[in-house]
């Protein structure tokens, strides 16, 4: 696999046409395949980036796509992020991701997942599938009944369980290290936090946060969810508008993705960003510069949050073991400050130069291959 500089890829939702094969030319895409079954409705895009350090593995996530073509750009964008995770975080995988295009409350059966199923068995494990938005791992059973390149899976499956305990992990080593990188110290006592979303991982990492005594402020549209953030950790709840203007020292997304953009950027008042959410810049070289600009240590989404991703590669290798996946989510800690370091030496951002490390090892590790 040729390797292609990093940029954002171009948006299917600026309304211009995109054309599949030109995206796939220009960031490196292995293969596109493209799954229709008529009986039920199934409409799968499996986005192949990278099977240079192994199965392309990336979650299977379900939308009701305004155009067929966003979804294929999603499949595509999606996929070329798991391959950066799981590069940089030492992972012998590639980086796949599927999506199916429609409205998951209307179309959904367990006709259609199985039929899905049937899809990736043919792919012979160069794809392996786990959950995303909108695939529970009940759907996961349905599709595991007719292939077994299925992770992620419930431990009542002999699978790993939720792997949102350990992401909030890796997040918390994640914040410390940039922590250290703009105060000097990786302590967190007495430094206020915004972690917008308090989900699966942002509630975990709230209570990481409340142990070491930092003062933690929230925000979410789910408003049991702020109860429990407050009654269980003392945090001060925000409101979804004001979470990222607020004077915080450091802001941790936990919820969405591209809440970093020309909108809200010029508000914050952070030093450090360093959170769970995927795909945080809007827009990976403007935005990443944008933070640059502004003083802000900002630390790669893909490489804090990579604990899910090593959690369910263990899970499908049959080596999952809690104590050493912590272990190996602790290293996010080093590897970020590596990063941080880096960026901060050659005067680029940190995003791209996290990109360019995991690029330099599948490259090294594909030279290896030949070699031997
Ligand atoms: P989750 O669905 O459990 O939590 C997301 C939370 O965000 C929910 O409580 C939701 O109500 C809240 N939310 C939605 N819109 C919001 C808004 N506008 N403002 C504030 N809060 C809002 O998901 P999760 O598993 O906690 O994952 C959180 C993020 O981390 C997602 O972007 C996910 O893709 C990413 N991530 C998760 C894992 C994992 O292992 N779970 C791994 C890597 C990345």
């Amino acid at each position: 696999m040729e390797v292609k500089t990093a940029e954002s890829l171009p948006e299917a939702s600026t309304g211009r046409s995109v054309n599949a094969f030109e995206v796939m030319a220009k960031y490196g895409h292995e293969q596109l395949v493209q799954c229709y079954d008529e009986s039920t409705g199934l409409k799968a895009v499996i986005g192949i980036h990278s099977t240079v350090l192994g199965p392309a593995m990336g979650g299977t996530r379900m939308w009701n796509y305004v155009s067929d073509e966003e979804g294929v750009i999603d499949a595509l964008r999606l996929s070329r992020g798991m391959t950066y995770k799981a590069a940089i975080s030492g992972l012998n995988i590639g980086g796949g991701k599927a999506v199916l295009i429609g409205d998951a409350k209307k179309i959904k059966s367990e006709a259609y997942l199985r039929r899905f199923g049937k899809f990736i068995e043919s792919l012979n494990g160069k794809y392996v599938t786990a959950g995303d938005v909108n695939i529970t791992t009940h759907d996961l059973e349905y599709i595991r009944m007719e292939t077994s390149h299925v992770t992620g899976l419930p431990e009542t499956l002999g699978g790993g369980g939720s792997s949102s305990l350990i992401t909030a992990f890796g997040v918390y080593m994640g914040i410390k290290a940039a922590a250290k990188q703009a105060f000097g110290s990786d302590h967190l006592e007495h430094k206020k936090v915004a972690v917008q979303g308090v989900g699966a991982v942002g509630m975990k990492l709230v209570e990481y946060l409340s142990k070491e005594n930092a003062e933690v402020f929230v925000s979410d549209v789910e408003e049991d969810r702020l109860q429990i953030a407050s009654r269980a950790y003392g945090a001060h709840v925000v409101s979804t508008e004001h979470i990222l203007a607020i004077e915080a020292d450091i802001y941790a997304p936990c919820a969405l993705g591209a809440t970093l953009n020309d909108l809200t950027i010029p508000q914050l008042k952070c030093r450090v960003i360093a959170g769970g959410a995927n795909n945080q810049l809007a827009q990976e070289d403007r935005h990443g510069q944008m933070l640059m600009d502004r003083g802000i240590v900002y630390a790669p989404d893909f490489l804090v949050n990579a604990g899910g991703i090593m959690a369910v590669a263990a899970e499908y290798f049959g080596d999952f073991n809690k104590n050493h996946l912590y272990q190996k989510a602790e290293r996010i800690y080093d590897n970020c400050m590596q990063v941080l370091k880096e960026a901060s030496g050659k005067k680029k951002n940190t995003q791209l130069v996290a990109i360019e490390m995991a690029e330099k090892r599948i490259v090294a590790i594909s030279q290896l291959h030949r070699t031997l």
